[in-house]
Formats: structure tokens, sequence, C-alpha cells
């Protein structure tokens, strides 16, 4: 029934006045536009104080596209994108998530997973409602697949955000826990006032955007843990809805543009686990961003829609991390694992310990200038 209105107005007027070299420009070769994609007449009544005008919009007659991320929403007056943070009214395009959180915490900042980025220094951490995935084994369903107005907590608008991390000396800002991509207005305006003020920034993602807005946001962001699903595209499509393709490129794109990257992949049993589809993924990281890229392998717990499925076993997760060494990662950590080894940090040159984590904790620190004594550099930023 959406679909069929959708394609109505299509007909209506605005697709047809696209000829194909348009068509090619606006989805780069990605394949169908989102005309199925959003929520048909969902938008609120009237927008409020966490609305303001979206970034990469495009007229289309009586419709408006969202070219934020590869779904590329077609969408007409009153309906909301598939990721719940954009409506249409009064024919533009709307953000209704900016400043209004879900979640605000402080945690260290190895909770992001980053392991090489400034260890043991706390992170503001915050959350707008809303999500472009619909992934089987979410852990944030409850605010990722939710409108921002249902989940809204507390209200901080970029100076508000970056002042209470200033006042209260805390050094770093994770925009997190949902995705960020979709509420990319606030992240962009924080971000920009925060690195102005002297704080640094992290985004966790599943990085399901399209390019140019990702390199927009680029000179802002100094951290990014980029969790990638799986590798095989089926796989992906499976566990997610969507498309590996522009993931693998988003990666490629921060390492481009200078970003610190690392890379997380969740365990799923029977579905992201087995060591062939794990070692070909690190394979990839180690070819396409480097052998010093941090690769975290996640431990899965039951969760949203794979309740019925058993957390991972820890032998078959040491088995991966033996396999993800052997294709070329010189830093592979086990997370959400009991124990130290897991998350501890060892020089590649003569095996030493470097830094030693029991959690989220960091023991010990034995860098000297991002060095091992023996002096091998190791990749990341630790001043
Ligand atoms: S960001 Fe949201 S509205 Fe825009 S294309 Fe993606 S899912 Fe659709
Ligand atoms: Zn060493």
């Amino acid at each position: 029934m959406r679909r069929a209105f959708l394609k109505k107005c299509a007909a209506a007027g605005g697709l047809a006045l696209l000829g194909p070299s348009a068509w090619k420009e606006l989805f780069m070769g990605e394949g169908a536009p989102g005309l199925d994609m959003g929520f048909r007449d969902d938008a609120p009544e009237k927008l409020d104080r966490f609305s303001r005008p979206a970034a990469f919009a495009v007229r289309r007659g009586r419709l408006v596209q969202c070219v934020l991320c590869p779904h590329a929403c077609i969408l007409g007056e009153n309906d909301r994108g598939y990721c719940r943070t954009r409506v249409v009214k009064d024919g533009v395009l709307q953000t209704v998530a900016y400043g209004n959180l879900c979640t605000a915490a402080l945690d260290p900042v190895e909770k992001k997973p980053l392991y090489h980025f400034l260890p043991g220094r706390p992170i503001l951490s915050v959350a707008i409602g809303g999500c472009n995935l619909r992934c089987l084994n979410c852990q944030n369903w409850e605010i990722s697949q939710r409108r921002p107005a249902e989940v809204a907590e507390q209200e901080a608008f970029p100076e508000e955000l970056v002042e209470l991390a200033v006042r209260r000396k805390i050094p770093l800002l994770a925009y997190t826990y949902s995705e960020p991509i979709v509420w990319y207005e606030y992240v962009r305006d924080t971000a920009a006032l925060a690195r102005r003020r002297g704080l640094r920034n992290v985004l966790v993602t599943a990085g399901f955007i399209h390019p140019r807005p990702l390199r927009e946001l680029c000179p802002s962001i100094d951290a990014v843990t980029l969790d990638v699903k799986a590798l095989t595209p089926a796989l992906f499509r499976r566990i997610s809805t969507a498309r590996v393709e522009p993931v693998l490129r988003a990666l490629r794109i921060l390492r481009e543009e200078g970003v610190w990257v690392e890379v997380s992949f969740l365990m799923v049993p029977t579905l992201s686990d087995s060591p062939d589809e794990i070692g070909r993924f690190a394979g990839w990281v180690a070819e396409n961003l480097g052998p010093g890229t941090p690769l975290h392998l996640l431990r899965f717990h039951p969760a949203n829609r794979l309740l019925q499925l058993p957390p991972t076993p820890i032998e078959e997760m040491e088995q991966a991390r033996r396999r993800a060494r052997e294709s070329g990662l010189d830093f592979v950590y086990l997370g959400n694992v009991a124990g130290r080894e897991a998350g501890s940090t060892y020089c590649p040159r003569d095996g030493r310990l470097l830094i030693e984590r029991d959690g989220m904790e960091v023991v010990e620190n034995h860098l000297v200038g991002g060095r091992c004594p023996c002096g091998e550099v190791i990749p990341g930023v630790f001043t």
C-alpha cells in the first residue's frame, strides 16, 4: 500500500522530470532508488525546536529525495524516512533529530571500542533515536528503532553539549549507541564546534552513508569505530537489510581522509562466525586499510530478534583471532570476553605486552611516545 502510494506520487510528477544522466548522478550506480522506503504520513503535525532543514536533500517535483545514505528515500509530503529521523513538511526535508538526546553517558574510550586512540580517556557519549539499518542482533533496538521524539530524554544543543564537556574537562565526544549518520546535522554542528573548543570527536557507526556527506564530515572527526556486519554481500543483507559495498567504500574514504579507524565485527553464531568469513574480512582490512588497523571481534549475546541463539563460544573466537592474524592483521582483540589477554595490546615485533587491559580498564601502559620500548611504532593516536 505504501509502495503503491509512493509510486502514484512519482507518476504524478516528480520522478518523470529526471533524465538518465540525473538518475546516474544521483544513485551512483547503486541500484533502485528508495521508492518503497520510509513511512507514509508519519510526520509530526508541527515541527518543534528539534527540527532543522536536512542536509543532502534533492527536490523532485512534488517529492523530495534524501541522498544522505544509500537508501535514497523518495518521500512525499508528511512522509518519514526509513531511518525515522527525516520528514517532509511543506515540501522541505527536515531532520527531527537535533538536540533531543535519548542517552548521554560518560564511558571510557575503550568502550567504543577504541584501543589505539588516547587509551584510558573518558568520553562523553550521546545518542538520538533512529537508524538506517534493521540488524537482527541490534543490542540497542529500543532506541535505534524508534522515532527520536519517542525516546528523547534530555535536551542538549551543540553549544550546550560542548560547554558541558569543556566545563567538566572531558576531552572527547562520541556520537554512538544508535546510528549517528542519521542525525548527521547534529553531529556535523557539534563536532565542528567541539573541535574549535579543543575537543576531539569519535563516531561509532555502521558506515552506511553516501561518499559526499562522509567526506564533508571527516575534517571534524578524529576517530571512527566502524561495525561491519559481514563481508559476504548476501550475509550482510540478511543481518542488516542493507548492502555491504557502501560500507566498505566508507572505510576506504575514512582511510583516505586520514581519520583513525578501528573496525569491529560481531561473531553471531550460525551467521557471521565462520573462520572463513572472518579470515577473508581480515584480509580485506589488511589490504585496504593496512595491517596496523585494529580489529575487534565481538562476542555475541542473545538480543533483539536472535534471542534463540547462544553466546559465541570462546574457543571459536580464539580460532577466529588466529585466522585474522594469519590473514595479515597485527592487532586483533576479543570484545565482551573476560580476561586480560583478550583486550591487551602486544608489540607485533617482539611480542611485548604494551597496554594491559582488564575489560574496559587500562591497567598499565608501557608505550613511550606511541612506540614499544624496542622502537616499533604502534599505529594509532596516543598523545
Ligand atoms: S538517511 Fe534516512 S531518510 Fe535519508 S536516505 Fe537514509 S534512511 Fe532515507
Ligand atoms: Zn616491541
